[in-house]
Formats: structure tokens, C-alpha cells, sequence
């Protein structure tokens, strides 16, 4: 038997009152990848990476990562997986490392070589001894990527990490991004520029209004349209 994708999402549905937020939306993710969600704002990427995480319960439909279902196993379920998809708050006066290490004995243990590794890979090493309260937008994102890191992640959900960041911070982002990927590591990230999962992804699901309405590589998608896929994004 074949070992289980990263993410199998079957025909999610997140209603809000009269509004469809999530509109019966399947997702695979091979291992391996890295697959874009992209879509304008309000399209229903964060609600649809919180019900594959398990933070909210859909309407209908399944999600399954690497083949447990996490509101079925709890935090079993999550083995492996690291969300990031809500941005952690950090103690401001407290220096990078000294949060990461707060978190790291939340979550069972003090794991100095790995706190190492994390802030290594997300490119603070050198800042690591600076309070956050000094750090950029774009510098407190990567730590929130380094937090998610210390679970040794082998599947990581990115809910719009360059969203509010300028070019630098951009350009780390997603240098960081394709350096996870090179590790080995299967990623989501939802994205509403074009470019960007243009850049990153090996294949994509395009929403619009909680609908998916394209999906597969994006070769083939730019290919069919004969031209960039135009989103009224802003891009
Ligand atoms: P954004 O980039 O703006 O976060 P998104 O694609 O992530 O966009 P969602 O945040 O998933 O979109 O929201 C999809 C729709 O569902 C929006 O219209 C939003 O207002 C609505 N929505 C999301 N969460 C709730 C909630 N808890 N209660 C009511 N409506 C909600």
C-alpha cells in the first residue's frame, strides 16, 4: 500500500451564516511538493488551512494529514505538521532565542541544537540575542516559521507569509521557503500573488469564493491559458 498523501482533503465546507467561505474543496499534496492556494482575499484560504489543521470543524468533508484525521486523533494526528497559520504572539522584551525557548518547554522540552538549527535556517542566527521589539515585520514572520520549525516539521501550512512584508522581507520569505522545500519538507502556502506561486509551487489550486477553479500544475495552466493566469489580485 502506498503511503498516504501529506494533506487528502475531500469536499470541504465551511458555511458562515448565508456565506459559503469553503465551498467543497478537495486538496492533495504529494510529499515532496510544494503547493500553492491562491486566491484574492476573502477567497477562503485561511478557513480552509484551518479546517486541515484542525482548528475548526468543516461543515462537510474530510481532512486527512498523512492519513489521520486530526478532530478524529487530536494532536497525534499533528505528528510532524506545523501550521503557520496564525502568526504566534512573542514576548517582545524577550530576545528571539529566549522565545523560542519558552516554546520549546511548552511543547515538552528544551531542545538547544534544535532552537540552533531553526534560527540557522530562518536566517537569525546572528539576531537571535536581539529582543523581538526590535525586530522587522518580515524578521518576526521568519521567527514564526523558526517556532514552527522546532517541531521538526515534515509537512508545513504557510497562510500568506510575505502578506504585509516589503521587498526585502519578500525575498527572504521566499528564500526561506524554497530552502524548506530543499530540506525535504512538504509545503502549502496560500498566496494571493500570482508571481509568487509562480516562483515557489509545483502545482496550484486557484479559489475564488471558496471554490476551487483550477487546479493542477502550473506548466500546464499558463500552457492552456496561452498567457499568465490573471487574478484581479493585486498582484
Ligand atoms: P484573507 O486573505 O483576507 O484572509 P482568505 O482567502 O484567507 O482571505 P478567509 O479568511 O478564509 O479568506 O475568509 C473567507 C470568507 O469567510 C470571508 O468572506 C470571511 O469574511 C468569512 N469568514 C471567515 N471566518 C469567519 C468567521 N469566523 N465568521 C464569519 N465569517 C467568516
Amino acid at each position: 500500500v502506498a503511503a498516504p498523501h501529506p494533506i487528502e482533503a475531500r469536499g470541504l465546507v465551511k458555511r458562515y451564516g448565508h456565506l459559503t467561505a469553503v465551498d467543497h474543496v478537495d486538496i492533495t499534496v504529494e510529499a515532496g511538493t510544494v503547493y500553492g492556494y491562491l486566491g484574492p482575499n476573502g477567497a477562503g484560504k485561511t478557513t480552509s488551512l484551518r479546517m486541515l489543521l484542525g482548528l475548526i470543524r468543516p461543515d462537510e468533508g474530510t481532512a486527512k494529514l498523512f492519513g489521520r484525521d486530526p478532530l478524529e486523533e487530536g494532536a497525534a494526528a499533528l505528528d510532524g505538521v506545523a501550521g503557520f497559520v496564525e502568526a504566534p504572539r512573542f514576548y517582545p522584551y524577550l530576545s528571539g532565542r529566549r522565545n523560542l525557548e519558552l516554546m520549546a518547554a511548552l511543547d515538552g522540552g528544551d531542545a538547544p541544537d534544535r532552537i540552533d538549527a531553526a534560527l540557522e535556517t530562518v536566517g537569525l542566527a546572528g539576531r537571535d540575542g536581539d529582543k523581538v521589539k526590535g525586530y522587522s515585520h518580515g524578521m518576526k514572520q521568519r521567527l514564526g516559521i523558526g517556532a514552527a520549525l522546532l517541531r521538526d516539521p515534515r509537512l508545513l501550512l504557510l497562510d500568506e507569509p510575505t502578506t504585509g512584508l516589503d521587498p526585502a522581507g519578500m525575498r527572504d520569505m521566499r528564500e526561506l521557503v524554497r530552502r524548506l522545500a530543499a530540506d525535504g519538507i512538504t509545503v502549502l502556502l496560500s498566496s494571493h500573488l500570482m508571481g509568487e506561486v509562480e516562483e515557489l509551487c509545483d502545482r496550484v489550486a486557484i479559489v475564488r469564493s471558496g471554490r476551487v477553479i483550477y487546479e493542477g500544475a502550473l506548466d500546464a495552466l499558463l500552457r492552456s491559458t496561452g498567457q499568465r493566469y490573471r487574478l484581479r489580485t493585486t498582484d
